[in-house]
Formats: structure tokens, sequence, C-alpha cells
């Protein structure tokens, strides 16, 4: 890999990549491209090793069973773990958000360790969460209302080591109860929005991008009318 290019690392599109959940990296090559920033992108498929160097890692969302497969590997791997250990960024979707954290649960409900790289332990839910969510993020952190769409039986909560990405206006989010969607801690950042998230998102797409390579300057409005209008079209469809 070229040393001053940022390396994206998408894990396992074999296994988890669902809802285009693809749209997260064209979003983050892009933007970055924009700010004069090259990039280096890789998929990483589950039968590959992790590179333990890249820049941000993306998970994205999944069917039961291939995640349950995924944790199995990448816990086997490591990767993804000394990665996390080096300050790495890592944006994860869904089946992605779950398998972050301590445990989730399986195809049959039962629980899989997942990674530990996050505070949050995840259970199979009673219902499915299926529908456009909205919610508003954390203000510290300076990114736009979320639109998203989710799908997902799994519900999670946050331990004391990690902090709720954003409070739910429309939709399920974490579904425990606490009205959260989503987590961060470090440079981890877990959701369990598709759509995909950064497409719908472009402001998360800048945090992440920020936390990997510093300030970065706003792109001109031109280069934002899509994103500008998809936005509005999505929220305006919701009543939140
Ligand atoms: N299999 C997980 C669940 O249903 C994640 C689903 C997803 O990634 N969309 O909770």
């Amino acid at each position: 890999m070229t040393k001053d290019a940022l390396r994206i690392v998408w894990i396992y599109p074999d296994l988890l990549s669902t809802y285009g959940d693809r749209g997260n990296l064209i979003m983050l090559t892009r933007r970055a491209v924009l700010r004069g920033l090259p990039v280096e992108s890789t998929g990483i498929n589950s039968d590959q090793r992790v590179p333990e160097q890249g820049d941000i890692y993306l998970l994205g969302g999944g069917e039961d069973l291939p995640q349950v497969l995924a944790a199995r590997r990448l816990r086997a791997d490591g990767g993804l773990q000394a990665a996390a250990a080096r300050g790495a960024v890592i944006f994860a979707v869904c089946a992605g958000y779950q398998l972050i954290g301590e445990v989730f649960g399986g195809a049959q409900g039962e629980p899989v360790d997942g990674l530990g790289l996050i505070d949050i332990r995840s259970s199979r839910g009673d219902e499915r969460g299926v529908g456009e969510i909205v919610a508003d993020v954390d203000q510290s952190l300076r990114v736009e209302r979320l639109t998203g769409f989710e799908n997902h039986q799994g519900k999670t909560s946050i331990g004391a080591g990690a902090k709720p990405l954003a409070r739910v206006a429309l939709g399920v989010g974490n579904g425990d109860g606490s009205g959260t969607e989503g987590v961060y801690a470090g440079r981890i950042l877990g959701t369990y929005l598709h759509g995909p998230a950064l497409v719908r998102n472009p402001s998360l797409a800048d945090l992440l991008l920020t936390w990997a390579a510093g300030p970065l300057p706003p792109l001109p409005e031109s280069e934002e009318v899509w994103t500008t209008r998809l936005r509005e079209e999505r929220l305006a469809a919701v009543p939140a």
C-alpha cells in the first residue's frame, strides 16, 4: 500500500454486505479524493487475512448465519483487533455493529462471542425492527440528523465504556428501551443504519474521515447537490 494514501479496508463483503453497504466505501472514497486525499481501498473476503495497517475499517450488515461466521473468522484472524488497538477508525453497520461488541444473539438466539472492541451487548429481540429511521446525533459530534433504513432482530445495550451515537426520533435503533441509536467510543462507531448510511448522511462520513485524517475543508456546494437532495427526500418521506 502507498504510504500517504488513506487506507480503507472493507471487511468481508462476501458475508457482510446488505442494502448497498458498499455505498459507504464509495462515499468515503469520493469525499476524501475531493479533498485531495488519495485513497487505497481493499475488500477483504472471509478467506483472507485482515491487514492491520488500515486507517478506516468498514463492516456491513448481514444475515444471522453469515454474521456468526464472520465473528468467528474475525476472532481467529486478530487483524481488526490489532488495528483497533492502534487507534484505527472502525465503522460498523447492523450485523457488523453487533459483532464488534462483547456478545450478540446467534441464529437461534444463542449468545455468540463478539470481538469485544466496544462496550455493547446485543441479543435477539421479540420483534424485527424494519423501516425508515431518523435519529439526532450526540451534539458533541456535530453531525446532522441521521436518516437511514433499518432491518434487524437484534437489540443492543450500551455499557459505561461507550456512548450512544444518537436519540431516535423515528424507528427502533438500539431497541433496548433507551430510545438510543448506535454507539461510539474513541474512533469506533456502530449503527443500525443502512441506506447506505454514509450516502444519506455525508456529515457522518466526514466525521470518520476527520478521525482518520484530521480536519477537512467543506466541499463546494456543487458537490453536495445530490447528497442534499437525497437527504431531503428521505427526511420528507417520514413523519419525524
Ligand atoms: N442479523 C442481525 C439481526 O437481525 C443483523 C441484521 C442486519 O445486518 N441487517 O439483528
